[in-house]
């Protein structure tokens, strides 16, 4: 298979291979689309065994990008990088400056910032050579940790989604998350301070027995949270967490968290459908920390300081636009995801139309 005929490719704007002899930088930077704005998506470093194999995640994650930022209303594509390499003993100072000075090349077709492997650390190099880069620390237009944000707009969804399947509010509400890392600390924070009533579990042991205290919560093995008595469902660990195994476990009738690839393949997407679950699709609901990402890009573009208000502004509009994919889901009874993906494909066509016709 040729690299056009990959489905991973379908759509792209543009790929571009990077070599660096001296630091050793191997990169993809795969740009989607640019329609609503420019590409904008982390850099990852991961020991890919093939060139192929990197070339695939970084089509695969540079389209998901762009249906992220389109279901966000941000002014931007969707584009990301993957480095070659082991982030554990492979990185070097030397090896972010090439990385910074091949995002350069790119004439602000695509801005970088942060993904596995990477650190605020690793971009202050790349910062040395290109100023298409967000997610650093210590200057006027830094968005910080993007977790809280992440979690408010998880929150909103999941009472959302609450309000619409249960015909209630929080309190009382029973809810079951799993990881209680940046997201689902603070989630379960909000949660608990809405009167629902918690069901956690981590494989960090440390983790989960200080959020439960903190929030007055049961806690389960992690095994066992797929089990648990609970309305909601909120995967907020790894992906694939929804998948043929859990469902046939899985109570609840919600599932809404802020974990990415909640679903393991379509056919739990369609799954979730069939049992009478509704599934907030988790690009459009995690989309919190890509908006206060955003934020940090428009103040670099804009020279200022990063504005909460901004920040504030598009998370009521992320809000608007999960009650758009619930409410056309339900009025033409299909799957939240598929609505979805229609949407943000919609959206990104209409922004190449209107860029096509001025
Ligand atoms: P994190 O690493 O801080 O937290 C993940 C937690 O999950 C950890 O405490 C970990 O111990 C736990 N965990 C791992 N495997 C588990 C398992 N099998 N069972 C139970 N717990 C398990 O990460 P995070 O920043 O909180 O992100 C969580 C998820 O949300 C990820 O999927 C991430 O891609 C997604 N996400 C995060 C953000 C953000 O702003 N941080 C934004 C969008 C999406």
């Amino acid at each position: 298979m040729t690299l056009f005929d990959s489905p991973a490719f379908e759509g792209h704007e543009s790929v571009h291979a990077f070599h660096d002899e001296k630091s050793g930088l191997k990169c993809v930077v795969a740009i989607h689309s640019t329609a609503r704005g420019p590409a904008a998506g982390g850099c990852r470093m991961w020991p890919y065994p093939t060139a192929e194999a990197a070339l695939e995640d970084a089509l695969r994650l540079s389209r998901a990008m762009s249906y992220k930022n389109a279901m966000a209303d941000l002014e931007l594509g969707g584009g990301k990088a993957v480095i070659i390499g082991d982030s554990g003993v492979q990185k070097t100072p030397a090896l972010f400056e090439a990385f910074g000075r091949a995002v350069d090349d790119l004439c602000g077709k695509y801005w970088t910032a942060e993904d596995v492997g990477v650190s605020p650390a690793d971009l202050s190099h790349a910062r040395e050579h290109t100023r298409y880069v967000a997610g650093l620390e210590g200057h006027p237009a830094a968005s910080g940790d993007p977790s809280p944000v992440t979690a408010e707009g998880v929150f909103r969804g999941v009472r959302l989604w609450v309000r619409r399947k249960l015909g209630r509010e929080l309190d009382g509400v029973r809810v079951a998350i799993q990881g209680v890392g940046h997201v689902g600390a603070y989630l379960a924070e909000k949660l608990h301070a809405a009167g629902a009533r918690l069901v956690l579990a981590d494989v960090n042991a440390e983790a989960v027995r200080r959020v439960a205290a903190a929030t007055q919560a049961e806690v389960v093995a992690p095994s066992a949270i797929f089990d648990a008595e609970v309305d909601v469902f909120a995967p907020c660990a790894l992906g694939g967490a929804v998948n043929a195994d859990t469902l046939a476990r899985l109570r609840a009738k919600v599932i809404a968290g802020g974990a990415n690839n909640q679903l393991a393949d379509a056919a739990a997407g369609r799954e979730v459908f069939e049992r009478g679950i509704l599934y907030a699709p988790d690009y459009v609901i995690n989309g919190g920390g890509i908006i206060n990402v955003a934020g940090e890009i428009r103040a670099l573009a804009r020279d200022e300081a990063f504005d909460p208000a901004w920040v504030e502004t598009k998370l009521d509009r992320l809000a608007q636009t999960l009650e758009e994919v619930l409410e056309q889901a339900q009025r033409e009874r299909r799957p939240t995801d598929q609505v979805a993906n229609e949407i943000a494909r919609a959206r990104i066509a209409g922004a190449a139309e209107r860029r096509a016709a001025a």
